[in-house]
């Protein structure tokens, strides 16, 4: 699958692999290796809705362990 870039307008992306930060009441935390759609112009990156729910279930999670910054695993 290959997208025109949402955010530069002229890159096209290609499957590949990111690593996705964001924080929650407090949490910092850094998913790695999640599956994504990477720019080849600008690097931007686009999830999709399978994988933006599994990375905001491993947030929540992270939340609930009250950690203040957690690494995780996408595929763990
Ligand atoms: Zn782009």
């Amino acid at each position: 699958m290959s997208l025109k870039c949402a955010i530069c307008r002229h890159g096209e992306t290609v499957p590949g692999f990111v690593t996705v930060t964001l924080e929650r009441a407090g949490t910092v935390v850094v998913v790695r290796e999640a599956p994504a759609e990477v720019c080849g112009q600008c690097g931007e990156y686009f999830l999709d809705e399978k994988t933006t729910a599994r990375v905001l279930g491993l947030a929540s999670e992270a939340v609930e362990r009250r950690a203040e910054v957690e690494i995780v695993r996408y595929a763990a």
